[in-house]
């Protein structure tokens, strides 16, 4: 059999039929409902003119249209290009523009970001309005009418486009952490592959002997997951979307993400999943101890993307000892998860973001390749079915970032001999006090574990003589009182004298962050 596309993805979800599959406020639409959405939309931009490799833009919410924008391109042999639904002005020009995308799909909110700016994207000559489409302009509705009558839509047919597996199906914006956002181009055996990698048991060099994808078990009861990162993100769509709907998932969307009503839909939705990024865990466990919702139906409680501390897996299991608490750690450009960590293993090796997944391999190595020994810190090298091919038009950082078949990740990290792999720090967010590295990371743990500390950041200060100094931001609990000079002597107590930061500046609120749950350091630094 041929190694499986997207499609297959597809076709295995539309098998759960009747089944609901997503709901938000008060729509809800079944599998079948939201595959016949898929195939209209997919018909009409295939009549329109989309031709393979063109790049259809999807800017919107996590509304129910999202998905049916995404798979609906993909079928059509286009390019589907999420864009960060948070991007104004000059980041949705950066994106508009470096696609090229010929079709944008967009919610109202982006649709007014866009309409004064049309003429800076020459190539884009078709827009589809969802939800509000103002007079004149095209809605999407038109095309694939309102959530509530997907399910009385025509059954359209399959588009019988020849799909390479190893042809591009995606292209995914980094977060821009640091420095312009990179498109990852992803394949459709990338994708297939996030969805082997949940069941991980399952994915067992499947893909590398490019067996088709195996048909998901009907009998297992259906998970409910709250969905509170966004599927223009790999996470929100691989880990969830897609993984979701080949295993039959109900999902739950969020309009913003928001703790009171998080609660409200874990109670009335009876959620077995939750979490995204580790902020959100952390508020999960602030509504545990408000006591006021029934949080029963949590089975697991999971995050990434960014650090968590380890004190985050400790306190869950304390406040959730029926939830299985899970992490991993992936990038934009590994389609998402690539190391997986649950359970007990998490449990006892909490500073770690676990093994990469079965079909995947990573190695340590210092500056110039060369292999380093277990436990040493060095540059993390991942490789896998699930790594995209390139950066889309970027030929430099293509062949700065991609060499022999393996990703150079930009992460510091050590690999212990059981191959539990943890990430110390970015390359580029290390700093060098005095010929000393200091791991942002590391002191950040440090600060966590302090009880009245919720949100910790440390980052250079720059230092006539020794280069960089660390200082740190750190927000209290509500109501919680801490000095700067009793954090640094907890932080003394722990760490190295050359370790402890210089200055502690304290902040009213919890850090600010991207959509990925990434502390946003340029604008923390300008504080010093
Ligand atoms: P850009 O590449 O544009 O600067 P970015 O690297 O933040 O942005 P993403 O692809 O969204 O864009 O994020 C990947 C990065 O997120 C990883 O390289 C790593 O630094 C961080 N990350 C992901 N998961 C974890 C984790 N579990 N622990 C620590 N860091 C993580
Ligand atoms: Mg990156």
């Amino acid at each position: 059999a041929a190694p499986p596309t997207l499609r297959d993805v597809f076709l295995a979800g539309r098998a759960h039929g009747d089944r609901t599959f997503l709901v938000y406020e008060d729509d809800r639409a079944t599998f079948e409902g939201f595959a016949r959405a898929v195939l209209a939309l997919a018909a009409d931009l295939i009549r329109d003119g989309l031709k393979p490799g063109d790049r259809v833009a999807i800017a919107m919410r996590n509304l129910p249209e999202w998905p049916v924008a995404f798979f609906a391109t993909i079928l059509a042999g286009g390019i589907a290009t999420p864009l960060n639904a948070w991007w104004t002005g000059p980041e949705l020009d950066h994106g508009l523009t470096d696609s090229g995308a010929g079709v944008a799909i967009v919610d109202g909110e982006r649709w007014e970001r866009i309409a004064g700016r049309r003429h800076l994207y020459p190539e884009l000559r078709r827009v589809l309005v969802a939800r509000a489409a103002p007079d004149g302009v095209e809605a999407l509705e038109g095309v694939i009418g309102p959530v509530a009558a997907w399910g009385d839509l025509p059954e359209g047919g399959v588009p019988e486009i020849a799909l390479d597996p190893d042809g591009p199906a995606t292209l995914f914006y980094t977060s821009g952490t640091t420095g312009r956002s990179k498109g990852a181009v992803g394949t459709h055996r990338n994708g297939a592959c996030a969805v082997l990698a949940h069941p991980y048991s399952l994915a067992r060099s499947l893909l590398r002997r490019g067996q088709a994808l195996p048909a998901p078990d009907p009998a297992a009861p259906q998970k409910v997951s709250l969905v509170s990162v966004p599927f223009f993100h790999v996470t929100g769509c691989f880990a969830t979307l897609v993984t979701g709907l080949y295993r039959g998932s109900r999902l739950v969307l969020m309009r913003r993400w928001d703790l009171a009503t998080a609660l409200g839909l874990i109670e009335r939705e009876r959620c077995t999943s939750a979490g995204g990024v580790p902020t959100i865990a952390w508020q999960l466990l602030d509504g545990r101890e408000a006591g006021t919702h029934d949080l029963s139906s949590l089975e697991s409680i999971s995050y990434g993307g960014a650090p968590a501390p380890a004190e985050l897996v400790r306190r869950l299991r304390a406040a959730f000892p029926h939830a299985v608490p899970a992490t991993g750690w992936g990038m934009t450009e590994t389609s998402g998860t690539f190391t997986h960590h649950q359970a007990e293993d998490y449990v006892h090796h909490p500073d770690s973001c676990g093994p990469p997944l079965p079909v995947c391999e990573a190695r340590i190595t210092d500056p110039l390749g060369a292999p380093l020994a277990p436990g040493e810190v060095g540059d993390l090298w991942v490789k896998g079915p699930n790594v995209v091919a390139g950066y889309w038009r970027r030929p430099e950082d293509t062949a700065a970032t991609f060499r022999d078949g393996w990703l150079l990740t930009g992460d510091l990290a050590r690999m212990d001999r059981e191959g539990f792999v943890t990430i110390v720090d970015r390359a580029k967010d290390m700093l060098i006090r005095g010929g000393e590295n200091i791991y942002c990371g590391e002191v950040e743990n440090a600060l966590h574990e302090h009880p009245s500390v919720v949100d910790a950041a440390v980052v250079a200060i720059p230092h006539p003589t020794l280069g960089e100094e660390p200082g740190a931001i750190v927000a209290l609990g509500r109501g919680q009182t801490a000095s700067e000079a009793e954090l640094r002597a907890f932080v003394a107590e722990r760490l190295a004298a050359f370790k402890v930061p210089v200055r502690i500046l304290l902040h009213d609120e919890i850090l600010p962050r991207n959509a990925n749950g990434k502390i946003l350091k340029s604008e923390l630094r300008k504080l010093f």
